[in-house]
């Protein structure tokens, strides 16, 4: 792997995650492909690997254990000493088809949400901004956004606070989720407070979201040589386990946007932008 820039990718045993480690690979970049399961995250990198000239490892990461994110932050920094590139990938969803359960809305917003923003705590001070500033990429969805057409939510003081960036903390999308959390435990979150349309995953989604625009707040001002370019995207309809191999495109173009994202030349990077088909979108 000497002098090749490092990817980390999460949950990238399969679907788009696979995908976007594929395709970094490809790219010559040296892989660290992440899954919570040993054999299928191990049989992944070894599909990977048979490409001429690419360079892939496996490396185990569970992004809703703490203990794991901890124990794989030292081990990068031991074998690595840094990543240039971090694709917040690993997700799940339990709703299917017009299906709104909630009934897993806890491990929802613990995977989509705490855990993308657990591994942007752990692996930010070990992104090497140089030579081309670092890069991290949110995996996430249009059923996110904060004035989705059929899917927004119907507080009206949230959805400003959420958009307004001297308002946006922390603490007020920690405060949404955990009140959202709270409601669905007393069953009474079917309102129109929620989004309709999957409602738990969106409300996780909706989080990685803002959360990707905080962050981006405070890397702003980094001065020249020290940039790290975070921004989200949405990768579309996939055929993915997720979907139940429904949706209209394929994995491998359901990464490309992401992919594109982490490769683009730093001075076409932007900063806290969320992305769908490569084109900026409103979130
Ligand atoms: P898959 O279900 O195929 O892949 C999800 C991946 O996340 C799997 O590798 C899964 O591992 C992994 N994962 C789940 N929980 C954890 C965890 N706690 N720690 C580490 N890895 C975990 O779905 P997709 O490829 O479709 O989804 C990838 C991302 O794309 C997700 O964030 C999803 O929300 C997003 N997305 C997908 C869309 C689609 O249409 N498919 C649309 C919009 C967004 P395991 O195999 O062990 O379960």
């Amino acid at each position: 792997s000497a002098g090749r820039a490092v990817a980390v990718v999460t949950g990238a045993n399969r679907g788009i995650g696979y995908e976007a480690a594929r395709q970094l690979a490809a790219h010559g970049l040296h892989v660290v492909l992440t899954s919570r399961d040993a054999a299928r995250g191990r049989d992944a990198a070894e599909q990977i690997r048979a490409a001429a000239g690419v360079s892939v490892e496996w490396r185990r990461l569970d992004v809703t254990d703490a203990a794991s994110v901890g124990e794989f932050a030292a081990w990068v920094e031991h074998t690595h000493g840094g990543i240039h590139v971090l694709v917040n990938n690993a997700g799940v969803n339990f709703n299917r088809g017009a299906d709104n359960s909630v009934e897993f809305a806890e491990q929802v917003i613990e995977t989509n949400y705490f855990g993308t923003k657990r591994m942007i705590e752990a692996m930010m001070p070990l992104i090497k901004t140089s030579p081309h500033g670092g890069r991290i990429v949110n995996v996430s969805s249009r059923l996110g956004r904060v004035n989705g057409r059929r899917n927004r939510i119907g507080d009206v003081s949230l959805r400003d606070r959420l958009l307004n960036d001297d308002q946006l903390s922390e603490e007020l999308i920690n405060e949404m989720v955990m009140k959202f959390l709270e409601q669905t435990k007393q069953d009474n979150w079917f309102s129109s407070e929620w989004p309709q349309m999957y409602t738990d995953y969106s409300v996780s989604k909706l989080a990685v979201n803002a959360y990707t625009k905080l962050l981006a707040r405070r890397l702003l001002d980094r001065p020249e040589g020290q940039k790290i370019y975070v921004n989200c995207f949405c990768p579309g309809w996939v055929k993915t386990a997720m979907t139940d191999w429904e949706g209209n495109i394929s994995a491998e173009e359901g990464a490309d946007t992401g992919v594109w994202l982490a490769l683009l030349p730093q001075d076409q990077a932007t900063i806290g932008k969320f992305f769908a088909e490569r084109r900026e979108i409103s979130f």
